[in-house]
Formats: structure tokens, C-alpha cells, sequence
């Protein structure tokens, strides 16, 4: 067998242990991991003292295409994906236009991801009011599972279902074995308590925050698990937010529900203090929580309570994050931090001491078997040869670095401890920070 590459004498993280080893590639699989492995004229790339984790999936991002291209699209977001050490995302349904729920919509995004995503990807199917005979057709066609929102999306396109079309959606989605992702927050309370700041002309960052209460995300993830009860659905809760509700998930857990819950980086590496320096560009829904909150957060992420994290990367035109033009409850709330999740769970590890295999777990591992990804997540031979390389050196956050298609970011300015020093997808290098670790084979 020729080899196509040796990784040689990098810090290798498989599921259960770290070793100094080499990886052996060929044809992008991972056909051999070894103390040494000796192979004459196959070219070798030497990562000696560098971090080898397994390419990070992230299973929430907004990449709005086709139909909101000027926010993000494929090209520039894969590409800031592979710059943070990802191999894979998921699509979520919305901010694309048309929305992703049904077949005609998934086929488009599909026939554009092949021409332009740099690295792997999977698409959610959406759950609207009006969808539910689409669902079948959906999942035949492989979506990863749906998303629905009992709170407003903020985004006409795509309906919130209401409680009764939860209900049936759910029924539906259990049947057809497959995973709903939920973002739970009370639209009620969300929306009354919106409407009265916003009376009061009260439009402070911490009024949008007084706004959008702990207690509305607990109401809605209490509500949805008793509908798991009653309709046997599996869920996933999207980017939550406070240590309440991961408490009540891992409750519902325990007591043998089918269900797992991601929280996002910019909950452990933010807070509401971030509003002073970033204004606009840390508005998102659930909003930034108090220090205090975050630092239970980061303590969950450690005692293991978190399944996994993602970025809930939604990043919009400058336009609707503009103050002169909107007020702060209208400007668009969406992160734009693709790029920092790895760097954002490493930086977390090293301040609670967690071993790297923690970090491959909640990075990759985690999402890859929630949602039956075969030969991904894991650095395992058989595996797909997908690799973020890291170097243990500090990383100041600045414009000239960030790749998504707008610069203005939550993350500008945050000085990480590790960086990215090179991205493989399937055995292929998709990002290198320097030319000499770019290699050709
Ligand atoms: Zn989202």
C-alpha cells in the first residue's frame, strides 16, 4: 500500500488517550496510527509539538444561502470554518431563503455545496406550521434532523410553530426516528417583556437582556420535554444558555428521555460586561448571562453536563447591526464567531485542567455519534483522515484573521492561548497559517 502522507510525531488525541504518534493517510482515511511508522519516498509532515485533535464539527451554523449571500454563504463560511480547525457543519434551515423545509429547498442548498463548501457538510431540515407532510420526504433525503422555534426566528420566512404544531411535529419526527432541535425560549414572555421596555424606551443592551429572562428558556425547555414524554420525540436543545436549564435536561435525562443539549462558545468565553466593548455584535438570543452564569457554565462544561458545543454562527449584513439606522431590540441578533469554538473549548480546558480527550469529545465525538455520522468525530483508523493541528502559543483575535465574510465580531480582540496552525478534511489541507506547514503531496 502506498501512502499518500504521514503526519509525523504530532501530539495525537484518539477517544481515550493522547500519545506522541504518527498517522499514516491514504485516500483520506486514516490507514495507520503508530509510535513511527517508516515509509520510504511518502511524504511526511513534521508536527512535533503540535496538537493533533479530530477536525471539529459544528452542528449549528447559519450560513443564509442561497437568498442571504451578503450575510455569509458557503464559500467564506466553510472556508472560516476549516481556519478554526472544522471538518464539518450543519446548516441550519434558516436564515437561507427559501428556508429549508422541503425537498425542492434541501436539493438547492445541496447542488450549491458541492460547488462551494470547502469542507464537509450536512443540512437540518426545518419544522414550520406548514410542513409537517414535507417531513418524511426530508428525512429520506438525509437531513440531519429538524429545528423548530416556539420563540420568534426573526425571521419571516420561517414560521415559529405554535404549541399544537409542536405537538404533531413531533409525533412525526418520532416516528420517523429522527432528532428535533429546539431553540426554547417563551415567546410570550419574550414578547411581553420586550414590549414593555421598549414602551418605556428603555433600549439598553441590558434592557434587551432584562428582556429575554432565564426563566423564559426554562419555561420553554419544561414545556418541550413534557411534550417528549407525551410524543416519545427525540430532542436536542440548541444553545443553551443557562445552568437552570441544563440542570432540568440532564434531569429528563436521567430519568430516560432521548435527549442532549449544546451550549455555544460565546456563553463560556462572554458575558454581559462584553456589551461595553462589542455593543451590537454580542446581541444574540438567548442573550449574553451575568459572570456569574457563565462561570456555572464553564463549570458544567467540566463536570461533563454539556453534550457538546457549537457556534451558532449567524452573522447578517452590517447593515442590520447599524445603531444609527435601528435600535438596539431591532438590530439583528446573531454571533459572528464560526471561527473560535475549538480555539473557545481549548481555552476552557486549560483553565479547568481537562484533558484533551474532553476537548475531542465536545468538539467532534459528541456530535458525530448524536447524530449517526459514520467515520467522523473520532482519530481512529478506518476514520476520515480530518485533523485540526493547534499549536499552544497565544492567539490575539484581529480583522486580518477573521474569515467570515464580515470582520466585525464578538471575538475581535480576545487573545485565546492556542491557535490554528492547519485544517485537513478527508486527508486534503483546507487551511494552513503559514506556508510551511502547507504541503503538497
Ligand atoms: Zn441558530
Amino acid at each position: 500500500m502506498t501512502l499518500d502522507y504521514i503526519l509525523k510525531g504530532g501530539t495525537v488525541v484518539e477517544p481515550h488517550q493522547v500519545t506522541v504518534s504518527d498517522i499514516a493517510v491514504k485516500d483520506g482515511k486514516i490507514v495507520q496510527i503508530a509510535s513511527e511508522i517508516l515509509a520510504e519516498g511518502v511524504p511526511a509532515v513534521e508536527l512535533e509539538g503540535k496538537i493533533i485533535l479530530p477536525g471539529a464539527i459544528d452542528a449549528h451554523v447559519h450560513f443564509n444561502e442561497p437568498g442571504n449571500v451578503e450575510w455569509e454563504g458557503i464559500e467564506t463560511g466553510s472556508r472560516m470554518l476549516a481556519a478554526g480547525g472544522a471538518t464539518l457543519y450543519f446548516d441550519m434551515p434558516l436564515n437561507s431563503n427559501p428556508p429549508t423545509i422541503d425537498v425542492p429547498s434541501l436539493e438547492l442548498k445541496e447542488q450549491l455545496s458541492v460547488e462551494k463548501s470547502a469542507i464537509d457538510y450536512r443540512f437540518w431540515g426545518g419544522l414550520v406550521p406548514e410542513n409537517i407532510s414535507e417531513l418524511e420526504s426530508l428525512a429520506e433525503r438525509g437531513v440531519i434532523g429538524f429545528k423548530a422555534f416556539i420563540s420568534n426566528s426573526g425571521f419571516e420566512p420561517f414560521k415559529s410553530v405554535d404549541n399544537l404544531a409542536l405537538l404533531n411535529g413531533m409525533k412525526e419526527i418520532s416516528r420517523l426516528g429522527k432528532i428535533l432541535a429546539l431553540h426554547a425560549e417563551s415567546d410570550e414572555m419574550t414578547e411581553l417583556l420586550a414590549s414593555q421596555k421598549i414602551a418605556n424606551g428603555q433600549l439598553e443592551p441590558k434592557d434587551y437582556c432584562e428582556s429575554r429572562p432565564i426563566i423564559a428558556e426554562v419555561e420553554a425547555v419544561q414545556r418541550a420535554l413534557a411534550y417528549a414524554e407525551v410524543t416519545g420525540c427525540a430532542l436536542h436543545f440548541v444553545h443553551i444558555s443557562s445552568p437552570e436549564a441544563v440542570h432540568i435536561i440532564n434531569g429528563a435525562k436521567e430519568r430516560g428521555l432521548n435527549v442532549t443539549l449544546e451550549t455555544c462558545a460565546h456563553y463560556l468565553i462572554f458575558n454581559d460586561e462584553d456589551f461595553e466593548e462589542h455593543g451590537v455584535h454580542a446581541k444574540c438570543a438567548p442573550p449574553l448571562r451575568a459572570k456569574s452564569v457563565q462561570q456555572e457554565m464553564i463549570d458544567l462544561v467540566a463536570e461533563g453536563k454539556i453534550d457538546f458545543i457549537t457556534s451558532d454562527h449567524s452573522p447578517c449584513s452590517p447593515e442590520l447591526k447599524d445603531l444609527t439606522k435601528r435600535n438596539f431590540f431591532e438590530a439583528w441578533g446573531g454571533i459572528n464567531g464560526g471561527q473560535f469554538t475549538l480555539l473557545s473549548v481549548l481555552e476552557v480546558a486549560k483553565e479547568k485542567e481537562l484533558p484533551l480527550t474532553v476537548v475531542a469529545k465536545l468538539t467532534a465525538e459528541a456530535p458525530a455519534s448524536r447524530f449517526d455520522i459514520e467515520g467522523k468525530g473520532r482519530i481512529e483508523v478506518g476514520y476520515d483522515a480530518d485533523f485540526a493541528i493547534i499549536e499552544e502559543s497565544p492567539y490575539l483575535v484581529a480583522k486580518e484573521t477573521i474569515f467570515s465574510k464580515h470582520k466585525d465580531s464578538l471575538y475581535e480582540n480576545h487573545k485565546f492561548p492556542y491557535k490554528i496552525v492547519a485544517t485537513y478534511c478527508k486527508g486534503k489541507q483546507v487551511f494552513a497559517a503559514s506556508a510551511d506547514l502547507s504541503h503538497s503531496k
